[in-house]
């Protein structure tokens, strides 16, 4: 057929995307997937990571392993992109589609929550995750607050989860009495769009001791006195501080001039951005679902689908539901689930579990996935 589809950022949206249009088309389309790290990494594995379960380099799927029909990895920085001729720069030159489609995800501006550099950790990009592995293991007990400077942030039950997890992982040393673990998050409620989530958060926070701030947010670190300031006019102390930095859509992104509100607009339903032929899915772009990986990988599904219908030149494709499945750690090795719609009135979760069958559903995603986009077995947690 000659089409030739150029996907920027090989994330959960990006590799869904090229796993699609690979078994969609067995080669007889070209799809040049691009992106600047050496593999992906699961954002939940960050978790894992930093909590001592398992190690960075077994949570690594490096590309260089990627074999789909028709699909070619470039390892590059995208630099430049021009939606409207649907062509882009980067480190490893020019390539330009029939179609375009933007994966590129969120990246963090940790200097807007002042002091997080200097005394605070973040967990959300691999390097921050990964790097307070060895904090947590050298941690032996004090004040630690998980805060929130400004939404939207990726996966919103991360915060929660963390809380206990870490709570699990202080019990286990011995040094839970001499901590204290307070959240603070700029929500009623720990999962907004869902009440029995948030139920069930709640009560496991009050069965532990975690502090829980809703409606508030971490303005800043203050370095010296060594408390968070929040939104709220209050203060925490803290001993270990773990943030979780304002997001926002990848530079290059923004300097092409394809944001609206600081993300890139799309219609929901076909995920396709103002300029025909240019799609955009996952955290980058503004649809109107949370910012995590089963919504990107959905989203990237529906527009593959779209993509492979116009290059078959038959009716319009499937149209996206905003429907996702989220699991929640409850420490303990006990794992909820939530189920989601966000395009079917106002969203309310039903939540299962938390039980043990779930961790082993949870592993059963990821090594789906890996399966899926990789070929090849992975067993998640050691
Ligand atoms: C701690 C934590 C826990 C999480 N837990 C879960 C969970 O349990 N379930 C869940 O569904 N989601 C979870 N998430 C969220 C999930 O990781 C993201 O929402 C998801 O990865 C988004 O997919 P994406 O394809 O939009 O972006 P990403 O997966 O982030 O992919 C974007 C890709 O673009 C690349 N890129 C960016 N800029 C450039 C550039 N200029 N040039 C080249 N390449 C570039 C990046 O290297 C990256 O590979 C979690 C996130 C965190 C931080």
């Amino acid at each position: 057929m000659g089409k030739r589809v150029v996907v920027l950022g090989a994330g959960f949206g990006g590799l869904e995307l090229a796993s699609t249009l690979a078994e969609e088309f067995a080669g007889d389309l070209e799809v040049v997937l691009i992106d600047r790290t050496e593999g992906f990494v699961f954002g939940y594995s960050k978790l894992d990571v930093m909590f001592g379960r398992t190690t960075a380099e077994q949570v690594l799927h490096r590309y260089a392993d990627l074999a789909k029909p028709g699909v070619t990895f470039v390892h590059a920085e995208v630099t430049a992109i021009d939606a409207r001729t649907k062509q882009v720069e980067t480190t490893a030159g020019a390539f330009a589609g029939d179609y375009l489609v933007i994966a590129l995800g969120a990246d963090y501006e940790i200097g807007r929550t002042p002091g997080l550099a200097e005394v605070g950790h973040e967990f959300y990009s691999e390097a921050g995750a990964f790097a307070l592995r060895d904090t947590i293991a050298g941690f032996d007990g004090g004040d630690v607050v998980i805060g929130i400077t400004a939404g939207p942030f990726k996966c919103p039950p991360a915060p929660s989860e963390t809380a206990l997890l870490l709570d699990a992982l202080l019990r286990e040393r011995g040094i839970r009495d001499s901590s204290t673990i307070s959240l603070v998050m700029p929500f009623p409620r720990p999962i907004p769009p869902s009440r029995d989530a948030s139920t069930a958060l709640l009560a496991a926070f009050v069965e532990r001791g975690i502090a829980w701030h809703p409606e508030t947010n971490v303005r800043s670190l203050d370095a010296e006195a060594r408390v968070a300031r929040l939104g709220d006019g209050s203060e925490l102390p803290f001993d270990l501080y773990l943030g979780v930095p304002v997001h926002r859509v990848p530079a290059v992104v923004e300097a092409s001039g394809l944001t609206v509100d600081g993300w890139v607009p799309v219609d929901p339903a076909t995920l396709e951005t103002p300029w025909p032929g240019v799609f955009a899915v996952g955290d980058c772009a503004a649809v109107g679902t949370p910012r995590a990986g089963v919504f990107a990988e959905r989203q990237a599904a529906t527009a593959a689908r779209r993509i492979a219908a116009r290059v078959r030149g038959d009716a319009d494709g499937p149209t996206y539901d905003g429907r996702g499945v989220c699991y929640i750690e409850f420490g303990g090795d006990e794992v909820g689930m939530v189920e989601v719609s966000f395009f079917e009135g106002r969203p309310n979760g039903s939540m299962h579990g938390p039980s043990l069958d779930l961790a082993a559903d949870k592993h059963e995603f990821g090594a789906s996935r890996v399966r899926r986009w990789f070929d090849r077995e992975w067993a998640p947690v050691d």
